[in-house]
């Protein structure tokens, strides 16, 4: 799995944000404030000094880390990549609260938080050309007051830049008109919004909170007025998968606004791993109820899509919706998959997949 924390040494008090550098030194003059460049390398790590002093990264190449955005935590001697420069699945984590318990969470929420956003912003405006930056929790818009100016400030200086914002869609109200009309007024950023269900019982159940559902579409409906860029995210489980082709044509008629369509796999972790039994659907299995949603929301010229879907599970018919969604630093393949003809476009497993995968047909079988 790709690191996603490192082990550094730096002479500093307070955590600080810095991007790597390892090209030669005749470029040192490009450098800016917050870039560090690389001195020498040896068995006792790789050296970089920049204006906020020397820093000592310890095993990782650094060819790896070239570029790459670190919020370096002297004092544990610890540093987060918070952008991985050679990736397109960079994501901040902007807390660990929640007012959601979902079934299948993938992360639990915790009590504990730490504003981090002056160090994401500060990681944002270093960012390569061009990139979308993740923004996920927890949930994000229980500090949507910093969240919105971080967006802002962050959109307003670097034009290039895109946020795809992951968030259970509770929290926006009238007040925020002003503030999601400046931050996307050019589309720049997409929220993915979780509706699992066209039944409210089934819903405010899988998220664990009464009167979610008739909030959320409330506040879909405040999104649609807005012209906000909404991805519309239902994970697949056994409680809401019979439901799906309602669903389906609630978004076709009701919905049409939305950009995009996500049905997503689960992740075998957190809440997941512990509700797996009776939550995990094989779409290997019963997959028809599935072809059919997605081939009416399509017909009604929405995006529909199939997130971490191993294609193998996917008849051949729908495997051209389902790309490599799985993030690279949490990817992986079976031995099933050495071989395999689809395996360049495949998205795979996430790690922590279980190994008796709970697919019933078809890996290892495409050659
Ligand atoms: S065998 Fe592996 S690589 Fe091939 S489609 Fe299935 S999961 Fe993907």
């Amino acid at each position: 799995m790709i690191p996603l924390r490192i082990k550094v040494e730096a002479n500093a008090d307070q955590p600080f944000v810095v991007r790597l550098r390892s090209f030669e030194a005749d470029a040192r003059e490009k450098l800016n404030p917050f870039d560090a460049a690389l001195e020498r390398v040896g068995p006792e790590g790789a050296h970089y000094v920049g204006e906020g002093g020397p820093i000592r990264i310890l095993g990782i190449d650094p060819s790896k880390v070239d570029g790459d955005v670190l919020l370096v935590n002297p004092r544990r001697g610890t540093a987060d990549r918070l952008i991985r420069s050679s990736s397109q699945h960079n994501t901040f984590l902007v807390t660990e609260r929640c007012d959601q318990v979902c079934l299948m969470c993938s992360q639990p929420p915790k009590k504990h938080h730490v504003d981090l956003f002056p160090y994401f912003e500060a990681a944002a405006l270093l960012a390569p050309e061009g990139a979308t930056i993740g923004i996920s929790g927890g949930e994000p818009t229980l500090f949507k007051t910093q969240l919105f100016r971080f967006l802002e400030r962050v959109l307003g200086a670097r034009p290039d830049l895109s946020f795809h914002v992951l968030t259970n869609g509770q929290h926006f109200g009238e007040n925020d008109r002003g503030a999601l009309s400046r931050i996307d007024d050019r589309g720049r950023v997409v929220w993915g919004i979780p509706l699992y269900s066209r039944d409210p019982a089934i819903h405010d159940e899988i998220v664990g909170k009464p009167g979610a559902h008739a909030q959320l579409l409330e506040n879909l409906a405040l999104m649609c007025r807005l012209g906000a860029q909404v991805e519309l995210r239902t994970v697949l489980m056994r409680p809401n998968a019979d439901g799906l082709p309602r669903l389906a044509r609630f978004i076709a008629s009701t919905l049409p606004f939305i950009r995009t369509w996500a049905v997503m796999q689960m992740e075998n972790i957190g809440f997941g791993r512990m509700n797996w039994k009776t939550l995990f659907y094989d779409s290997s299995q019963g997959f028809d109820v599935l072809g059919h949603s997605l081939d009416l929301v399509r017909s009604r010229g929405i995006d529909a899509w199939l997130y971490n879907f191993p294609l193998c599970t996917v008849p051949e018919a729908y495997r051209h919706l389902a790309p490599a969604t799985i993030s690279d630093w949490k990817r992986t393949y079976r031995e099933e998959c050495v071989g395999c003809s689809l395996k360049a476009r495949c998205g795979g497993f996430f790690e922590w997949h279980p190994r008796n995968h709970g697919y019933y047909s078809n890996l290892g079988a495409i050659q």
